[in-house]
């Protein structure tokens, strides 16, 4: 009989007696450092397509236009913001519970960069998260060159009663790919910051990118290996796939990059989870978008067809999804 490998929700189930949900919440007037310009010229990482990680939550009109930055020292629309996270907490905590008897969630950051605004602003939103019935943490998507040491001690001292974790993007661990994509920051700052993360006992989830331009599997293999070693304690896998209005789109209509094959995934996502070390609970072992924004590749469109395939794979080596 094959092998469950260890998901993220095993790890929750194991700690909480239960499945917990993640509640992903979008909050209008945030931003990117690498989108608006702080860290990097060229509009963010040259597949990012911001709006395409969760266009269904859409934006609170009165705050379109408006984006928070470090250096801001008020925040007039933080009501609305509070405000927000209440409504699509409420939206997609109600549907879990109708349709999967969910109980008990985390509230998901998702979308942009989930650190980047005053202190103030941040502690305000995440407490009203963690106000919120059948919330029991929190989980942060952000850039590891955009979170403060105020930050990630406040998020430390929460994380005793509550479960707290931050995700950073780590993609790959060679500097000449992260530059070639645009992404505003070394490997070694997202090393820092994952060891960092660790020592103040958060729980940090990595993602990396199979496909990235320029990178072999042999390149692939080593970012998850570093990774592991960084001390991630979960991890998101996702192919690179070109979407609509991306810098990527330009180089790939110019010829200039090839996605990466179905096989080649394959192949590097199975050694990645073979060389993963046991205790590393895996969230996502794909990604892909089906609706018009896709270019390529074809097979990223079909999710369901993904993770048969790649269960398919999987089974060889004794082990499911
Ligand atoms: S860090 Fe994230 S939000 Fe910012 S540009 Fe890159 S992919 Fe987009």
């Amino acid at each position: 009989m094959s092998k469950q490998v260890y998901t993220f929700g095993g790890y929750l189930k194991d700690k909480f007696g239960e499945k917990v949900y993640k509640a992903p919440i979008s909050i209008s007037g945030f931003t990117c450092p690498n989108i608006d310009g702080t860290v990097a010229r060229g509009g963010g990482c040259t597949f990012c397509e911001n709006d395409s990680f969760s266009p269904s939550l859409g934006e609170v009109q009165e705050l379109k236009g408006f984006h928070l930055n470090l250096e801001s020292t008020e925040n007039p629309h933080l009501e609305k913001q509070l405000l927000q996270v209440e409504k699509q907490f409420e939206v997609i905590a109600s549907k879990s519970k109708r349709e999967y008897g969910a109980k008990k969630f985390l509230a998901y950051f998702q979308s942009f960069t989930n650190t980047y605004a005053p202190f103030d602003t941040l502690k305000a939103l995440y407490d009203k998260a963690l106000s919120l019935d059948d919330v029991i943490g929190l989980s942060i998507g952000t850039r590891s060159d955009c979170v403060t040491d105020e930050t990630l001690a406040y998020l430390a001292e929460l994380n005793k009663t509550k479960e707290i974790w931050i995700e950073f993007g780590i993609q790959s661990i060679y500097d000449e790919t992260l530059e070639r994509i645009n992404r505003g920051h070394d490997a070694d700052n997202v090393k820092q910051l994952i060891i960092k993360s660790k020592k103040l006992g958060l729980n940090v989830c990595g993602h990396l990118i199979f496909g990235l331009p320029g990178e072999d599997k042999k390149m692939m293999l080593e970012t998850a290996k570093k990774a592991y070693e960084w001390g991630i304690d979960s991890v998101k896998y996702h192919p690179l796939y070109v979407t609509k209005r991306t810098a990527l789109a330009n180089e790939y209509n110019k010829g200039e990059f090839e996605p990466i094959s179905e096989e080649l995934y394959l192949e590097v996502l199975l050694e990645s989870i073979q060389m993963k070390p046991e205790h590393v609970s895996v969230q996502r072992i794909t990604a892909g978008i089906d609706n018009d924004s896709l270019i390529a590749p074809d097979w990223c469109r079909d999710r369901n067809a993904q993770v048969r395939h790649i269960n398919r794979e999987l089974r060889t080596i004794g082990l499911k999804y």
